[in-house]
């Protein structure tokens, strides 16, 4: 990554003069927060609370307008902060006075507010922008999706940079209000509830609210031509689902398996607990992507996850995401075996459910179905590297490791950590290592060295792991175990976050 400053340097001359002697502490915040896999996402210096996003749409061109406010507090003596984001700023406000911006880097907007801000400020920044989302790229790529009637917004880990400025890093998680205008006859999906409605000139506008600590990343948007379903869960959550009308022979598979998201909901409430959010469901768009995201309360599904016939398993791995990976997000990206692990333990949970293959037998299938030459072997869940991050071990060596832990720790520890985990770090961010603690401290047990056997070294654990672990200990050799009757439906699953 080659960082490129554009900022002009006699704007950083006449800011050093406007600053009084007394405040030599005041310092830029950092352009990215800190993640070592990815070092220039997000921001430091400041925390957000709430988005408001105020936005307008038109399809035919993929022009998209707005204006963010974006309440924050400061956390360091401020001269200079960063957002990220790629479309065209017109101008830029913080606590109500115009501030200097430029951009930098690959998807940095450095904004110079009139004063400098102390540390501990509640501070108000809005930015008024415009652009054509899919002409913009970072480091080569974008994941704004356009379809025949719109577009979508949906993709991990960046999405926000084409569609509203941001601190892009689950570690500053934040509340959201997205207030959308489309052409009528066409819909703006978002996350949370749909609070109203209106219609004027042509435009109807449509007001969505996610009330609870929500990731960038999470934060979706998808625009076009939807059909809406709604509905309650059991606990009385509300259901809110969309499916784009030209889904084709898709349809009817896409709806027989979304449309059951209160049922899985009911279902995985018995294992993680109450439903952390003010609403559930998810969208299906006319996109030509394969992946699904875990868009939180509103899940996005790629059409091409039911072309061959209804998949739950998808949906049950997605909503899984809601407790482990949205509302306990993870610290560092490095921490994906805690979403990606457990979502992909749940679909074989499903799989048991529904007498397709026991949660043993998936993990031991998977433990013999690879050789200890299999390169499966060489990535470790427990902190696989940006380029591994998605890889394929990450999802089945990773829920393998949780079968691992549940033979270890027995099966009353294991489902009351699994229950307690959500609770314990409720809309907050947690790694790895944090539930390696709470794990331990649960099952009053000392688990370093089957955490380090499962996730973090780069070959297969041995036989003696295996046996302490209770994991393929009827095969004989390896390759030799029936393949449960799930394994098709939920491998079909696996492109869940391929490009
Ligand atoms: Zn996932």
């Amino acid at each position: 990554m080659h960082r490129r400053l554009i900022a002009p340097g006699a704007l950083a001359v006449s800011l050093l003069l406007a600053i009084p002697a007394s405040a030599a502490s005041y310092s830029p915040g950092a352009p990215g927060i800190g993640d070592p896999y990815y070092p220039a996402y997000g921001n430091g210096g400041y925390d957000v609370s709430h988005y408001d996003l105020r936005l307008k749409y038109q399809p035919q061109t993929d022009e998209l307008e707005g204006t963010a406010t974006l309440l924050a507090t400061t956390t360091q003596d401020l001269s200079r902060f960063d957002l990220d984001f790629l479309l065209d700023v017109s101008e830029v406000r913080v606590n109500g006075a115009k501030a200097s911006f430029a951009t930098s880097g690959q998807h940095e907007l450095e904004i110079t507010p009139a004063n400098p801000l102390p540390k501990g400020t509640p501070i108000t920044v809005v930015v008024r922008y415009s652009g054509v989302p899919s002409t913009k790229s970072a480091y080569g790529f974008s994941t704004w999706h356009r379809t025949p009637d719109g577009a979508v917004a949906a993709d991990e880990p960046e999405a926000a940079w084409w569609w509203f400025p941001s601190n892009d890093h689950p570690l500053d998680k934040a509340t959201y209000d997205v207030s959308v205008a489309v052409p009528d006859g066409t819909q703006a999906i978002s996350n949370g509830t749909l609070q109203s409605t209106s219609s004027r000139l042509g435009w109807t506008r449509y007001n969505w609210r996610s009330n609870k600590p929500q990731a960038t990343y999470l934060a979706t948007l998808a625009v076009g031509k939807f059909d809406i379903t709604t509905g309650k869960t059991s606990d009385g959550v509300p259901i809110i689902n969309a499916y784009s009308k030209d889904l084709g022979d898709n349809d009817g598979a896409a709806r027989a398996s979304v449309e059951r998201t209160g049922e899985i909901v009911d279902w995985l409430t018995g294992y993680f607990g109450p439903y952390p959010f003010n609403a559930v469901g998810g969208y299906v768009p006319n996109t030509t992507t394969g992946y699904a995201l875990e868009t939180q309360t509103r899940v996005f599904y790629s059409p091409r996850q039911f072309a061959n016939g209804s998949n739950t398993s998808v949906v049950v791995h997605e909503l899984t995401h809601q407790w482990y990976g949205d509302d306990v997000s993870l610290k560092g990206w490095k921490d994906i075996w805690i979403n990606e692990g457990f979502a992909r333990y749940a679909q074989w949970l499903w799989s048991e459910h529904e007498g397709e293959g026991t949660t043993q037998e998936l993990a031991d299938y998977v433990y013999a179905s690879h050789p200890a030459d299999d390169a499966f072997w060489t990535v470790k869940p427990g902190d696989p590297g940006p380029d591994d991050q998605f890889d394929i071990a990450v999802y089945d060596r990773g829920a393998l490791a949780v079968q691992a832990l549940r033979n270890e720790v027995g099966d009353d520890a294991f489902f009351a950590i699994l229950k307690g985990w959500p609770k314990d770090h409720a809309y907050g961010n947690a790694s790895v290592g944090d539930f390696q603690e709470y794990a331990e401290q649960v099952s009053g047990k000392s688990l370093a060295s089957l955490f380090d056997a499962w996730l973090f070294q780069p070959s297969k654990p041995g036989a003696p792991a295996a046996q302490d672990a209770s994991i393929a200990r009827s095969s004989a050799k390896a390759g030799t175990l029936p393949r449960p009757k799930s394994w098709k439906k939920i491998e079909a699953t696996n492109d869940l976050h391929a490009e």
